[in-house]
């Protein structure tokens, strides 16, 4: 590992700002600081104590010339965020101040950190686990309260934690087995293996629950994709517009004049709602409608809810039954628009062609039932309420994949317990599901791994 050398970086978001945060890590931090940082006191750094901040300028040292003012803070291995000697220098928030400091830094001996490296460190320096590592990113990345709030309890230990106290488990039973590959007595044999079976079956059930989280993580962190769709000029753009509250898409009375699919986010009771308005999803001659349509079509496979619109005043016709028949297969909200005009469809009917799906009765000119729409999606998606506070949840693919590893090995040692018991084969599944359930958290964890994992960090994290 390179932890021998100081690195440098920008640790605030390049542009301008009332503040911008030179941050140095490593062994030489101390030095290098006190080179280009003049106190206003004319103390020196290398003596201060920790978790102090100094006020003075930052200064080319072979120039002699201030760069800019500047608050110092010292912070003394370990009780730092990457274990090691920290420095961060709070300049103003300009590109030109900031960059200047960081060359002055690098010329003092420091070298530019890579993406994620301050957090790559802490993980190395055993500070964070990896998961823990990981929630960084998370809560960095967070578009909604409740994703913010998951990715704070990963931080803060609360999923790791789970995943040790199901390691101590398997590390039981683990000793158990070997305690008992020599069995004296049949009845206590008997008796052991017995209690052995039931441990392990304990510890397969807590990993399915686990795994059981995983759709309703991802929900709370990536967001729902749902789309718009029904035929032209039922009002999918103006419904677009009304939730998102504002004129992002043209909307015209021309039938089928969005050609595109267009995109954005809404946030919907703490939920991301990435909604798309679509071209329309059936047969046209007209090459950009064929497009569009392409593209819609492709939007409605990745989609988790179809918002299906009708016209509320016209009749219901076999475009919308065609419509439906290509989204039926999905989570779909019903909507008849323009409640406002003389109504024409006949709800009870379109009701019972629409698999009995509810209605809801809207008119997006008025701006009547929006909000029914909204608690409506968020109903449908989440089935269940979601509670970001109640246990741990999984809402990373990784860990997935390794917790579905892991159970997949505990699941055989239970099979091989329950035929013919033969602790050395049950004791090496249950090492494969130590190991895979230590990927989670970084033990023996791969360098290409962990360079995957903290390159999708930004740089100065
Ligand atoms: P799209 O083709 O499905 O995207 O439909 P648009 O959103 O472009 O709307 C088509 C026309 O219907 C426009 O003239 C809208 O102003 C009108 N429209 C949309 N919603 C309503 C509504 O609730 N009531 C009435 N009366 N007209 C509406």
């Amino acid at each position: 590992m390179k932890n021998n050398e100081t690195i440098a970086a920008i640790s605030t978001p390049l542009g301008q700002g009332g503040i911008g945060v030179v941050r140095l890590s490593g062994k030489d931090s101390f030095k290098i600081a006190d080179k280009i940082f003049e106190h206003s006191k004319g103390e020196g750094i290398l003596s201060t104590p920790s978790h102090t901040v100094h006020y003075g300028c930052i200064k080319d040292p072979d120039e002699g010339k201030i760069v800019d003012e500047a608050l110092l803070t010292v912070m003394h291995a370990p009780k730092t965020y990457t274990a090691e000697d920290i420095v961060e220098l709070s300049c103003h928030g300009g590109i030109i101040p900031l960059k200047r400091v960081l060359e002055l830094c690098v010329s003092e001996g420091a070298r530019l950190a890579e993406p994620g490296e301050f957090t790559k460190r802490a993980f190395l320096n055993g500070r964070l686990d990896l998961a823990q590592a990981e929630a960084v990113l998370d809560i960095i990345k967070a578009r909604t309260d409740a994703s913010c709030s998951i990715a704070v309890d990963h931080l803060r230990g609360r999923f790791s934690k789970k995943i040790q106290d199901l390691r101590e488990k398997l590390a039981e039973v683990l000793s158990s087995i070997e305690l008992g590959i020599d069995f004296s007595d049949e009845d206590v044999e008997l008796k052991a293996i017995s209690e052995i079976r039931r441990n392990i079956g304990k510890i397969a059930e807590a990993l399915e629950g686990l795994l059981s989280t995983y759709d309703k993580g991802m929900i709370i962190k990536e967001g729902v994709r749902a789309v718009i769709c029904g035929r032209p000029n039922v009002g999918k753009s103006s419904l677009m517009n009304s939730l998102l509250g504002r004129d992002r898409v043209i909307v015209t009375p021309v039938a089928g004049t969005t050609r595109d699919v267009v995109e954005e986010s809404i946030n919907v009771s703490g939920i991301l709602i990435k909604l798309s308005d679509t071209a329309g999803i059936i047969e046209t001659k007209d090459r950009v409608e064929i497009e569009g349509i392409k593209r819609s079509k492709e939007k409605l496979d990745e989609a988790d809810i179809v918002l299906f619109m009708l016209d509320a005043s016209q009749l219901l016709s076999e475009k919308d039954e065609k419509i439906f028949n290509a989204v039926s297969k999905k989570k779909i909200l019903v909507i008849a628009n323009k409640i406002d005009l003389p109504k024409e469809m006949d709800i009870k009917e379109a009701r019972e062609k629409f698999n009995n799906e509810e209605i809801l009765e809207i008119s997006v000119l008025k701006g009547e039932g929006i909000e029914k729409i909204e608690s409506a999606i968020s109903r449908k998606i989440t089935e269940k309420n979601i509670d970001a506070a109640e246990g741990a949840i999984v809402a990373n693919l990784r860990h997935k994949k390794l917790l579905e590893k892991a159970h997949e090995n505990i699941k055989r040692s239970l099979e091989n317990s329950e035929q013919n018991y033969n602790g050395e084969l049950i004791a090496s599944d249950l090492n494969d599901a130590l190991h895979h359930l230590g990927l989670i958290i970084g033990e023996s964890i791969e360098d290409d791994v962990l360079d995957r994992i903290f390159s999708q960090f930004c740089i100065g994290k």
